[in-house]
């Protein structure tokens, strides 16, 4: 069975070809600055092999996705003979409101229940419902699935997603914490049962996504309970250039003393603010971490600041679970950062966690394992995460039931 896996935003399309029976990626790659000059399409032939980029003109995502499939199904470089190899298409799509704990087969009446949370995520679901319907113009009669990244945390209780403001805004407008990467977490989790060998039901588990966007959750016997993002992907940890929490009455502050417009203090929370914010510096953690400890005191601050809230998130949801298993780390950051896993895990032993450092030190890119002594009570585990994987399988579980 082939699967395609697409995940569509505002002007890009990342795609990954898999064989389920052999769990092998065939092809994968990015289109980028679609609807704009200069777009290009990266394509890789399986998980590692060379990366080719074309530059072509790719004015929609229709078209984006139909240049796709040439390549795809090209005589010379392509990975499949022709489209009617593809069994069926699992989408990424962000927000599934309260609609959706699972993934589920694309209708009509999905496609409208996508449309009616494009509130909740209006930079996120218009594109994600555009890959969809680009696949119904070239491919009217092949299957497509919705994964959602809020559906891993439907399984939250009222006391984790209700926030401290009048409750009519739950009731009639349904303002609530909903909570994202659930894909990732959801992922994460499993594996690290897996490495524990223990079953999934048995293990209580923080998970630490780190990337451009960052969130930890709590995930007891495989279930969310608590997640750091919000009703929007803001809340919670610092991030590259999101503030995370704060006391909103500064948002009415600066709002009033600067004069700011709603658009324009949106952008400084979303775009302005972070490690960027911070550091004056940059929003990828390597540009801060090159020289650590001695490149700038406000790059160090920055790592600090983000650090912090990443252990303050721990020992709450430690609280949240009354115990844990194991902390997970993945993701652009978590996977790849020993200074901040270090700097975060510090002075944690009274929690039962004692880091290796030497293990820590390690570059774990792609590979995964556990970075504590032996006498750790709680396991530390890098583990890359691999949400297009869990978007296949539940593509193929939901087509051959
Ligand atoms: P996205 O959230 O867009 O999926 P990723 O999970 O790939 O992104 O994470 C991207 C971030 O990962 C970058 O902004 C960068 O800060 C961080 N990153 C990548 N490699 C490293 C590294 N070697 N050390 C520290 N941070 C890294």
């Amino acid at each position: 069975m082939k699967i395609l896996v697409l995940n569509c935003g505002s002007s890009s399309i990342k795609y990954q070809l898999f064989d389920m029976q052999s769990n092998s990626v065939l092809a994968k790659g990015l289109a980028q600055r679609v609807g704009q000059t200069g777009s290009t399409i990266d394509f890789r032939k399986g998980n590692d092999g060379k990366k080719d980029v074309y530059t072509m003109d790719i004015p929609d995502h229709k078209v984006g996705i139909q240049k796709i499939f040439d390549l795809l199904t090209d005589k010379q470089t392509g990975v499949v003979k022709s489209l009617s190899e593809l069994d069926a298409v699992g989408h990424r799509i962000v927000h599934g409101g309260d609609k959706f704990a699972h993934s589920v087969l694309i209708t009509e009446e999905v496609k409208n229940a996508i449309k009616d949370c494009i509130h909740f995520a209006p930079l996120h679901n218009p594109p994600n419902l555009k890959g969809v319907e680009a696949i119904e113009a070239i491919m009217p009669d092949i299957r497509q699935v919705a994964v959602f990244d809020t559906s891993f945390h439907q399984t939250m209780a009222p006391e984790a997603y209700i926030y401290g403001i009048p409750y009519r805004f739950y009731r009639d407008k349904k303002i609530r914490r909903y909570g994202f990467h659930g894909t990732s977490h959801r992922y994460v989790a499993r594996r690290a049962a897996e490495l524990l060998g223990k079953a999934l039901e048995e293990c209580k588990l923080i998970t630490v996504h780190l990337g451009n966007g960052c969130s930890v959750c709590a995930v007891d016997k495989g279930k969310s309970v608590d997640t750091s993002m919000g009703h929007t992907p803001l809340e919670g940890l610092v991030m590259g250039t999101r503030c995370g929490d704060m006391d909103p009455a500064l948002i009415l502050h600066l709002m009033k003393d600067e004069n700011l417009s709603v658009a324009e203090m949106d952008n400084l929370l979303n775009k302005s603010s972070g490690v960027l914010g911070i550091s004056e510096i940059s929003s990828d953690l390597r540009d801060l971490e090159e020289g650590w400890p001695n490149k700038s005191e406000k790059a160090n601050l920055a790592l600090d600041v983000y650090s912090h809230r990443i252990k303050k998130y721990i020992g709450a949801y430690m609280a949240v679970l009354n115990g844990c298993d194991a902390i997970i780390w993945t993701a652009g950051v978590g996977e790849n950062s020993p200074i901040v896993r270090s700097i975060v895990h510090k002075n944690m032993d009274w929690f039962g966690i004692k880091l290796d450092l030497d293990k820590n030190e390690v570059t774990w890119r792609g590979a995964e394992g556990d970075i504590t002594t032996p006498d750790s009570k709680v396991k530390v585990l890098v583990i890359p995460t691999n949400e297009e994987l869990i978007i296949a399988q539940d593509t193929m579980e939901i087509i051959s039931n």
